[in-house]
């Protein structure tokens, strides 16, 4: 099925796209189109206006400033992949860009326009809220900072106003202590996530876990935190033992449903081995110790 006819907007500057937002009549913005375009044709969304902001040239940026990774809005899956500088630094970023999709859709679909989707089968928020990121959002006031922690309400629902675009998603740049990294459980390539697991672990110069985080995909009604799981590891130093009980923790804090794919039961114990998995990795990534991992399936 084709989509509904729209009106077709395409501004240049951030400022037209704000104006336009503020203007028009409950315009819908189009990104990378790789989850609105399939909604379109379905007819599961029937937008009047379509703001288009693939020509906005100053969104398209992956880089480091002012003390954070930062990615524009039009920076897509596959610069994500590509990225020297992803490879070098930033270890959950470099591990999840792969397992997005399939390459057709990372090259055209943007990491932000994941987010601002709030699909809670999406990669990227559990990584956003792991290193307790930022969404930037700029609308006719300007530009304000959402925690990422505040930012996912609902099943695709967000304190995103309806005047703003999300311009940017930034990440705090890591400590020479800190490792990171994602594990995913899909049934076959181009899947979403059954289950996903972020985390971020800082180490102090003794070894110690100074501060840990951890989200969680596919598991909840939004990507989510494991909160009771990062109260367990921060202070401790990293062991089998440890991360065996932050997966239980972590399994226990999220809240999955059976579906086609797998049980609830299944999926928990999921969250539990990917935890352990990405905990081990963070922390051998962070160079401090290697920790071998109890659960090996
Ligand atoms: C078959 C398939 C498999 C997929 N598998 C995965 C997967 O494994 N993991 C995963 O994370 N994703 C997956 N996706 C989703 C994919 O990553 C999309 O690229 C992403 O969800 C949306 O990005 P986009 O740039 O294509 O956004 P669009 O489709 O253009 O927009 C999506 C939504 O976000 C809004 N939006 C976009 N950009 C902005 C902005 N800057 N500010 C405010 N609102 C904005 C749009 O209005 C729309 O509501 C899959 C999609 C498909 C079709």
């Amino acid at each position: 099925m084709k989509s509904a006819p729209f009106e077709h907007h395409e501004p240049d500057t951030v400022d037209e796209a704000v104006s336009l937002l503020e203007s028009l009549d409950d315009p819908t913005i189009l990104a990378g189109g790789q989850s609105l375009v399939p909604m379109l044709r379905f007819r599961l969304a029937n937008p009047d206006v379509v703001v288009d902001i693939n020509g906005i040239d100053s969104l398209d940026y992956l880089d480091e400033g002012d003390g954070h990774l930062r990615l524009g809005a039009l920076a897509r899956h596959a610069d994500v992949e590509d990225s020297d500088l992803i490879d070098e630094k930033y270890g959950s970023f470099a591990d999840a860009a792969p397992l997005v999709a399939d390459p057709q859709i990372r090259n055209r679909g943007t990491v932000v326009g994941s987010v601002a989707q709030a699909d809670p089968k999406g990669d990227w928020g559990s990584i956003l809220l792991a290193h307790e990121g930022e969404v930037i959002a700029t609308g006719p006031d300007g530009d304000r900072a959402i925690p990422a922690d505040e930012f996912f309400l609902l099943p695709y629902d967000t304190t995103l106003g309806e005047q703003e675009l999300i311009t940017e998603i930034r990440v705090p740049e890591p400590a020479p202590t800190e490792g990171s990294a994602y594990h995913k459980l899909k049934r076959k390539t181009g899947d979403y996530a059954m289950a996903g697991v972020g985390v971020r672990l800082v180490f102090d110069d003794d070894g110690v876990i100074e501060s840990a985080g951890i989200g969680m995909t596919a598991v909840d009604i939004t990507n989510a935190r494991a909160t009771d799981a990062e109260e367990h590891l921060e202070g401790e130093r990293p062991s089998p033992d440890l991360f065996a009980t932050a997966g239980e923790l972590a399994a226990e804090q999220s809240n999955p449903e059976s579906d086609e794919h797998g049980g609830a039961d299944y999926k928990e114990r999921m969250v539990d081995v990917l935890t352990q998995r990405a905990l081990s990795d963070a922390a051998e990534r962070a160079g401090t110790v290697t920790v071998q991992r109890r659960v090996t399936q």
